[in-house]
C-alpha cells in the first residue's frame, strides 16, 4: 500500500471518528440541554409542580454528571467507529435498501431491537447492583440521587463500554436497515433523558407503573432514590415479573 493511500485511511478514519464523536455528544448535549433548559435553568415556572423531588440539584452534582457524560460519549463514539469498520467491511446485516425486507420489517425490527435493549439493560444492570459491582462501577451512576437530564450519559467508563456492546448482536444476528439502527439509538438516548429528566408529566397510570407497562421518569428517579427497585429502561415488564418494581 502506497504511503498516499494510508494517509488518506487515515485522514478518513479521524474524520469518522470525529464525525461520530460529534454526533455521540451533540445528541446528548441537544436532548438533555433541552430538558435543562425548559426543566431547570432557566426552566419555565409554570413546570415546577411536575418536579418529582422539591430539592435542587448541586453543581457539583451536575459538573460530576457532565464530567462523566464526556467520557461516555468518546466511548460510544469508539464503538461507532468499530460499527462503521464492521458495516464497511462486510461483516455485519446493516442494509439500506428499505425495500429489500418490506417497510412492515422495518417496524417489527424497531420494536424487535426495543425489546431486546430492555431485556439486555435489565439484566446488565441487575449485575451491575451485585455488591462488588456496585461499588467499583455502578455507584458513578448512583451518586446522582436526584438525578437531571445530565445523568443521561453519566457512567463509569466500564459501564458505558457494557451498555454499547448491545449493539454488536443487533447488527450481526438479523438485517436491521440503517436508518432503523440509527432511529433506535436515538430512541435509546431519549429514554434515557426521560428517564433522568427528574420532572413527570405523564397521567397517573404512567407515573405508578401499576397502570402501564411503560417505565416513566418518576420509575427511574426511583430507582435513584432507592437503589434496589425499578431496573428496567423502557417497560416495566422485567421488573413485574423479578418483582423488582416499586412505586410511591
Ligand atoms: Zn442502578
Ligand atoms: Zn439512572
Amino acid at each position: 500500500m502506497e504511503l498516499a493511500e494510508v494517509n488518506n485511511i487515515g485522514t478518513y478514519g479521524l474524520l469518522a471518528g470525529l464525525a461520530l464523536f460529534l454526533l455521540a455528544i451533540g445528541r446528548y448535549f441537544f436532548l438533555a440541554g433541552l430538558a435543562y433548559l425548559v426543566c431547570y435553568y432557566p426552566g419555565w415556572k409554570s413546570l415546577q409542580r411536575f418536579k418529582i423531588q422539591p430539592k435542587d440539584p448541586s453543581r457539583i452534582q451536575i459538573r460530576h454528571e457532565l464530567r462523566y457524560s464526556l467520557s461516555t460519549a468518546l466511548i460510544f463514539s469508539a464503538i461507532g467507529i468499530l460499527v462503521l469498520l464492521l458495516y464497511l467491511n462486510g461483516y455485519t446485516t446493516l442494509y439500506t435498501n428499505p425495500s429489500e425486507h418490506g417497510w412492515a420489517y422495518l417496524l417489527l425490527t424497531l420494536a424487535c431491537m426495543i425489546v431486546f435493549h430492555d431485556a439486555y439493560f435489565y439484566w446488565t444492570h441487575r449485575l451491575l447492583h451485585t455488591p462488588w459491582l456496585f461499588r467499583k462501577i455502578h455507584s458513578v451512576h448512583h451518586r446522582s440521587v436526584n438525578p437531571t437530564p445530565w445523568a443521561a450519559y453519566a457512567f463509569h467508563p466500564l459501564e458505558a463500554l457494557l451498555e454499547a456492546l448491545v449493539v454488536f448482536p443487533i447488527i450481526t444476528v438479523f438485517p436491521v436497515h440503517l436508518g432503523i439502527f440509527i432511529l433506535f439509538t436515538f430512541i435509546v438516548v431519549l429514554m434515557n433523558v426521560l428517564g433522568h429528566l427528574g420532572f413527570e408529566f405523564m397521567p397517573e397510570t404512567f407515573r405508578n407503573g401499576k397502570g402501564s407497562w411503560l417505565t416513566s421518569s418518576t420509575h427511574h428517579n426511583l430507582h435513584h432514590q432507592l437503589f434496589h427497585w425499578n431496573y428496567g429502561y423502557y417497560f416495566t415488564w422485567w421488573d413485574r415479573w423479578l418483582k423488582t418494581l416499586r412505586m410511591r
